[in-house]
């Protein structure tokens, strides 16, 4: 049986479902903020989407709509200044191979965010307290928090804290294969959602 895969019809309720927490604190930024993504989260992002499933054709629309929400980007902003990134991440411009997404030690490893920017994963990005709240705005109950919050202060374990955050959200499960990769998350919550 094929696998679930990310389409622009299915997005809203995947999103919250079954998105590694690094992927849907861009795109709930961005949305809230109405500020586009900068450049460090979009190339972050756009290639997990691609990796989920989104089509050529979904990643033009969907980068569209999501971006032109900033009201600094209009149409032809966007057409001139960033619809080159979709063809690059899809391979569809010279000799490019495409992009694939990366993988958490990478992701762990990007830089802090400087204002306005928002990349990197949440277990390593947020302060304490912000990523409680973060947490609580995502319906982690309290025993899980507690358990992210002492992986990530005695141990810096980030992955760890990601398979706990997985277990919170996806009962009885044990996590296997979460905290490899953001795609890896995704498909073992996919693969959960099925069985
Ligand atoms: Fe994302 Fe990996 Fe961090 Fe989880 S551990 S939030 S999948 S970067």
């Amino acid at each position: 049986e094929p696998r679930e895969k990310l389409s622009l019809q299915n997005f809203e309720e995947l999103l919250p479902r079954s998105f590694p927490p690094c992927m849907r604190r861009l795109v709930e930024k961005q949305r809230e903020t109405t500020k586009h993504l900068k450049h460090a989260g979009r190339l972050q992002l756009r290639p997990f989407l691609k990796a989920c499933g989104f089509t050529f054709e979904e990643s033009c629309q969907w980068w569209k709509k999501e971006l032109c929400r900033d009201p600094l980007i209009t149409s032809e902003t966007y057409e001139k200044s960033y619809h080159y990134d979709n063809e690059h991440a899809y391979g569809k411009k010279g000799h490019h191979q495409g992009q694939n997404c990366f993988g958490c030690p990478k992701i762990i490893g990007s830089p802090g965010e400087a204002p306005g920017q928002v990349h990197g994963c949440v277990f390593k990005q947020l302060e304490p307290s912000a990523l409680q709240n973060q947490l609580q705005r995502w319906q982690v109950p309290l025993p899980a928090m507690m358990e992210i919050q002492r992986l990530i202060k005695e141990g810096k374990h980030y992955q760890l804290a990601c398979i706990e955050y997985f277990k919170s959200q996806h009962p009885l499960s044990d996590g296997e294969g979460v905290g490899n990769s953001p795609v890896d998350f995704f498909r073992s919550s996919v693969r959960f959602h099925k069985e």
